[in-house]
């Protein structure tokens, strides 16, 4: 049995078969909660049951292969190894008010992506529900254990190796376990996609609310196919900006779009005009988008140059102040995008065909600056995000469904007034000394009844 991600039920019956009553299971099941999975560590057992977990159960499925820790900052870095030999990446960023996990779902990826190192070493097999899920809980236990952060991992990212989409099943499973035994939010939880149509409409009918990024990088099928060879097999961008537009209409979430700029090649004004007629080609409201601008991140088998602070800098002008869409600057990661996945793997491929470990390895100079840049900007980033989602309601809202017959109107105002209501409600609730999980949801959805309203008085006028 994997410790790490047995369930109570599970480790009953195993404390059972080993002898011991049932109540050492909880204290188990209590210590794997806390981070703690190697059973010589779980102090309050009964030695004879520590010796027999050691011999019928193991603390992890995932060995630890290589892990990269910056000292400065605590960002993390790790390869595994699987039990069949696969090797796949997870990172750990820690901010001060969250900690996010960037996982892998598959090891390897076919999409074939030219500017990622994931994509040219090709598709090898897809990770379990389990596998995915202990790569979270580690990093959780991680924090708890060893940084005495008692939050744990606050949020999700799936822009590890592979499409999370075409590992649907799993990906979904892994995201309902982080959400119920991690406590994760589910709007924590973002999948991001190469963009599989049919795939981002059935994540719109999922009851497990998590968020949806969509990798873009071009606005027209022949430059995009070139960069991602999954754009022609899906259909194009009509099928995509359907998919994306379906998605907002069924969920009223937020997208966000990830844009790689390649200098020279798709950074310039024109091409950031041509983003913001994209998303109004496909009714794509500007108050439902938001996209993240990152210079191109390099890998070995493609050199095109990233584009210039500037560039970054004009092309989010563009679309902030002539499309009203935000869009926001990210600097050089390669930890928390695709097109740096991989490159860790390959690393300890090439130092010993997957046999290297090397254990708080402390950055070398130019990385961890890099590394520290990185997250200079993140914070940055987060502090901009946080301003322009107070400035948000200043900005016009695109209507998302055009009004145009009396009957519309009716319809619109009277879901209006609901709104309103709905409104005065969560005032009232807000003002409560205690509420109870349904009152609590209903706070929460703040937000998203505020751009409801938003979004139909401007539609109404
Ligand atoms: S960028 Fe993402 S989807 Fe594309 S090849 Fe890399 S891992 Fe796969």
């Amino acid at each position: 049995m994997v410790l790490q991600t047995a369930s109570l039920p599970s480790l009953q019956s195993l404390v059972a078969s080993l002898g011991f009553p049932s109540f050492r299971a909880k204290q188990v099941h209590d210590y794997i909660s806390r981070g703690v999975t190697d059973a010589s560590l779980m102090t309050q057992l009964p030695r004879p049951l520590i010796s027999s977990l050691l011999s019928a159960a193991v603390p992890s499925s995932l060995s630890l292969a290589s892990e990269r820790v910056s000292s400065r900052d605590g960002t993390t870095k790790r390869a595994y190894r699987l039990p069949d030999g696969q090797l796949i990446e997870s990172v750990l960023m820690p901010y001060s008010s969250r900690n996010t996990a960037c996982v892998s779902s598959q090891a390897g990826c076919a999409m074939g992506c030219v500017f990622c190192a994931t994509g040219q070493m090709g598709f090898s097999r897809q990770l379990s529900a389990d596998e995915i899920y202990e790569q979270v809980a580690a990093f959780d236990g991680l924090v708890k254990r060893e940084r005495g952060d008692g939050r744990g991992v606050t949020n999700v990212v799936f822009m590890g190796m592979g499409e999370p989409l075409a590992n649907y099943r799993n990906v979904m499973a892994a995201a309902s376990r982080m959400n119920a035994e991690l406590g994760i939010g589910a709007r924590k939880i973002t999948v991001s996609t190469v963009g599989l149509p049919p795939m981002i409409r059935k994540l719109a009918r999922e009851p497990l609310q998590v968020n949806l990024a969509v990798s873009l990088h071009e606005t027209n099928d022949t430059d995009r196919g070139e960069l991602l060879p999954a754009n022609k097999r899906y259909g194009g961008l009509t099928e995509l900006m359907s998919a994306v537009k379906y998605y907002m209409d069924e969920t009223r979430r937020r997208v966000t779009f990830e844009f790689a700029l390649i200098a020279g090649s798709n950074d310039s004004p024109q091409d950031a005009r041509r983003l913001g007629r994209l998303f109004r080609e496909f009714r794509i409201p500007a108050a439902m988008c938001h996209v993240n601008v990152i210079p191109l991140n390099p890998s070995d088998g493609f050199r095109e140059k990233k584009s210039s602070k500037a560039a970054v800098e004009e092309y989010c002008r563009v679309l902030v102040e002539e499309f009203k869409v935000s869009a926001t600057p990210r600097m050089r990661r390669g930890i928390d995008i695709e097109a740096g996945c991989g490159q860790l793997k390959a690393e300890v491929l090439k130092k010993g065909g997957g046999k290297v470990f090397e254990e708080g390895l402390v950055l070398e100079g130019g990385m961890e600056q890099e590394i520290e840049g990185q997250r200079a900007a993140e914070e940055e980033e987060e502090e901009e995000a946080a301003a322009a989602a107070a400035a948000a309601p200043a900005a016009a809202p695109r209507a998302t469904t055009s009004i145009t017959s009396p009957s519309q109107t009716i319809a619109a105002e009277k879901k209006l007034r609901k709104l309103k209501n709905k409104l005065k409600q969560i005032a009232k609730l807000e003002g409560s000394p205690k509420l109870n999980d349904a009152q609590r949801a209903k706070v929460e959805a703040r937000g998203e009844v505020e751009r409801e309203i938003e979004e139909l008085t401007y539609n109404l006028t």
